[in-house]
Order: structure tokens, then C-alpha cells, then sequence
């Protein structure tokens, strides 16, 4: 039985989390075809001119040997595998044809944990109310085998406060608890650790800065040690250009992502501190070489990795080009430094179908997570292709959406919505608040 979180003075306390040992197991392939079964049958055009209501159900067959049947308005990009497969069987193709085997009832909507209601559509509601309780138990106590997140603890408050922003929740009634969180966790030699005692991170700096921006009130924000933040972040800026994402920690794009972030929310100067290394190579500001820095980082494939030489990947895409947005205007600095061509053949083959949803690297499944790590790259990139944009008026976008929407849409509603409440990677695995935020940030 999956363990529920204590209650205590709460009207909601449902939500559960599983614990990482109850994980499912990712071998189990039980009463799954390893190939894809390319049917033509059942598919919806007949269905589909019957006219239903928004948040109507479809009615379930009584019949138990009744095939169900797929929800109106689903076209059949999202019912069927792929008609092209790879003759290659590997273990690779075996696992995403599995995947796929396991979306499609989601997809279609027959599945029997989704009770409605569908859309016209065909497209399942965004539970809400089950989210929203899910959030708000996430910024309480956790089971034991959440203590190997514990340096995750920044991460665990800013990915529920974003999605409660998000979903248009009151967040202020946690500010007290949000600013005691992270009074010990700041460092005396600047930045946040992942907890008290820890090392200062750029990424548990960023969690911890942005938690407090969007928590905000005075005592929030003159928490934060601006000056100690400017002098430790100087201390990670690298010859090279980049950032290390620790004093003695490893250098790629997510410490130049979150460096910049801290450095322009924070309105700290741009030139780096009198003691910092990187002046003895001649670099003077913090984004010295930054940008040659970001460009060095697109592979052969088109898509961004996390340091020169390493493998595109979704997330480091994102960091990289929200740096290069932050660095100056979209269309002139990913225009500079990114092979845009190159980079839109990568990102647009990391959405699937039927999925729907996105995968971070070549090869691999789609993973909710990517909707917002993949999916935010997109309205960057848009932006670099549409330039700047008049103050008033309508928006003159010349490129449109260049990703499905629809499909993205489909694979967070329809396969990641979890029974009580957040989002999880794909069916079969369990929910984490981190994949509620990073899948409900793109759920719009
Ligand atoms: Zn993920």
C-alpha cells in the first residue's frame, strides 16, 4: 500500500505519495506485445460525428467482452502506433514499442482509471482540485525513503509553489514557513545549499531565489545575502566562459543558466568581483565569452548538451537557450551562437506520436518532465524566429506554432494524470511534485 501523508489541521489529506522501493519496476512487460500491433480497426472517423458536449462522458459499454469504445473526437494520429517501424529490433525499439502499447488507452481514453470528463475532444479534464491537494501536501513532511532527496529540498518547495502559481492558487498562507525553510540553508559565504549544513549549489541557489521571488513580501526578499551571492558566484565563473555549478563541482550550462537567473533577479553587477579567478584569464563581467561558451555546446545532432562535447539533451537545451535569452535579445543572440536549422530538426524530433508528449535525448521514451524542459524551448526559439515584437497591438508571429500543442496536451492529460492527484513521467511510474511542475507548466 502506498504510504499517506499524515494530516493535521488540513481539509484534504488524500494524497500519496509511493515510496521509491514501490516503484514499478521498468522490465515489467507483462500483458504487453514487444511490437507494436499496426490495427486499422476501430478507428475514428464514424466515431467522431457524434456530437458531444464539452465535460460530457462517453457512456461505458455494459458488455463486458464489448471492446471499449475510443472517446469521440480523437483523431487517429493519437490511437495508432506508428505505420514506419525500424526493421531493427533492439532493446531500445522493444521498450518504446512497449511505451506506446501502454499510452494508447490513455490516449483513447479507455483506460479504466479514467472516469471522465473528456472534452469534445476526446480530451480528459485537468483534475484540479486533485493537483492542487497534491501541491499542497508536497510542502509537508515526507516518508523515510524520501530522505535520499534531501539535498532536493529547494527543488521540492519551488516546484510545488510554481505549479500552485500556476494553477492560480493563494501561496502567500506558506510564506512564513517558505522564508524559515530557507533561512539555514543560505551559506555565509554565499548562496543556498540543499539544506542546512550543505554546500552552496547554483541549483538549489536558483530553487531558493526563485521560491522567495514568487513567496515575495520584505522578509522574503532581504533574506537573501546579495552581496555574499554576487562574490560566490564570481568564484564559479570559469576561463572558459561557463560557470561551475560548485565551488569544485562540475561546470556546465545549468550553472551559466542559474548564475544568470540569480545575477538578473537579483539586479546584481554585471562585472565580476575583484577577487574572482577568472580576471587572471582577462575576463571582467560575468558574461565574459558566455555565449561562445553556449555555442560550443550544440552537438553534431542540432540539440544542446551540457558541456562541450557531451550529448544533446532536452533539460540542457533549455538552460542553454533561457541563458542566451537573458544574455540579449532572442533574435540576436540564438540567431549568433545556435545553428537554428539544425537546432529545430532536433527539437521537433523529440515529440512522438501517437505520445504526444516529448523525450529529452535521441532514442529515449517520452517523460512528462520534458514538456517543460523541451516545451519551453519552443516559445524561445519562436521568439528568435519572430523578433522583436511591437509594444502594443497584435502580436506578428511569421513562423506559428512549430510543435503540436494538441499532442502535448493530450499525452498530460490523457497519460499522466495520476489518480490522486500530480503528474507523473508516463503511465506505469509513479508521481513526483517535480513532474507535476515541469508537466503542468506546459499543460496550458
Ligand atoms: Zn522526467
Amino acid at each position: 500500500m502506498p504510504i499517506v501523508i499524515a494530516a493535521s489541521g488540513r481539509q484534504r489529506r488524500k494524497v500519496r505519495f509511493t515510496t521509491a522501493n514501490q516503484a514499478p519496476k521498468p522490465g515489467n512487460t507483462q500483458n504487453h506485445p514487444i511490437r507494436p500491433k499496426v490495427s486499422t480497426s476501430g478507428r475514428l472517423s464514424a466515431a467522431s460525428t457524434t456530437t458531444y458536449t464539452d465535460h460530457q462522458s462517453l457512456p461505458r459499454p455494459n458488455d463486458e467482452m464489448c471492446e471499449p469504445q475510443v472517446q469521440p473526437g480523437v483523431p487517429v494520429l493519437f490511437t495508432t502506433p506508428p505505420l514506419l517501424l525500424d526493421a531493427l529490433v533492439t532493446e531500445t525499439s522493444e521498450v518504446q514499442a512497449e511505451t506506446v502499447n501502454k499510452c494508447l488507452p490513455f490516449l483513447k481514453g479507455i483506460h479504466s482509471t479514467q472516469n471522465g470528463p473528456f472534452n469534445r475532444f476526446g480530451v480528459p479534464a485537468l483534475t484540479r482540485d486533485e493537483h492542487v491537494a497534491y501541491l499542497f501536501d508536497s510542502l509537508e513532511d515526507y516518508p523515510e525513503g524520501f530522505v535520499a532527496m534531501d539535498a532536493s529540498r529547494p527543488w521540492l518547495v519551488y516546484w510545488a509553489l510554481a505549479a500552485l502559481s500556476l494553477l492560480g492558487e493563494d501561496i502567500s498562507r506558506v510564506r512564513e514557513r517558505v522564508v524559515k525553510s530557507f533561512i539555514p540553508m543560505q551559506n555565509p559565504t554565499g548562496g543556498f545549499g540543499g539544506g542546512h549544513g550543505q554546500l552552496s549549489h547554483c541549483a538549489s541557489s536558483y530553487a531558493a531565489v526563485l521560491s522567495l521571488a514568487m513567496i515575495g513580501g520584505e522578509e522574503a526578499y532581504s533574506l537573501i545575502d546579495r552581496e555574499k551571492m554576487w562574490r560566490w558566484l564570481g568564484r564559479l565563473k570559469q576561463p572558459d566562459g561557463g560557470f561551475r555549478v560548485c565551488e569544485g563541482g562540475e561546470e556546465d550550462v545549468r550553472g551559466a543558466y542559474c548564475a544568470m537567473v540569480i545575477i538578473s533577479l537579483l539586479d546584481l553587477p554585471l562585472i565580476l568581483p575583484p577577487e574572482a579567478e577568472a580576471r587572471q584569464h582577462g575576463l571582467e563581467t560575468f558574461d565574459s565569452g558566455l555565449s561562445a561558451y553556449l555555442s560550443r555546446c550544440q552537438t553534431f545532432e542540432g540539440g544542446i548538451s551540457g558541456s562541450p562535447g557531451s550529448e544533446a539533451h532536452g533539460a540542457y537545451a533549455f538552460c542553454a537557450l533561457a541563458c542566451l535569452c537573458i544574455l540579449g535579445q532572442p533574435e540576436v543572440t540564438v540567431a549568433r551562437c545556435m545553428d537554428v536549422p539544425l537546432l529545430l530538426s532536433w527539437l521537433s524530433a523529440r515529440q512522438y506520436a501517437p505520445e504526444g508528449g516529448f523525450s529529452g535525448r535521441t532514442n529515449k521514451l517520452v517523460d512528462g518532465c520534458y514538456s517543460h524542459w523541451v516545451g519551453s524551448c519552443w516559445p524561445l526559439i519562436q521568439s528568435a524566429l519572430d523578433g522583436a515584437q511591437p509594444a502594443a497591438g497584435p502580436k506578428q508571429s511569421s513562423v506559428g506554432n512549430l510543435y503540436s500543442r494538441e499532442g502535448l496536451t493530450r499525452y498530460i492529460l490523457g497519460c499522466c494524470q495520476a489518480k490522486f492527484g500530480g503528474l507523473r513521467d508516463k503511465p506505469g511510474k509513479y508521481d513526483l511534485p517535480p513532474e507535476s511542475v515541469v508537466n503542468g507548466a506546459s499543460a496550458d
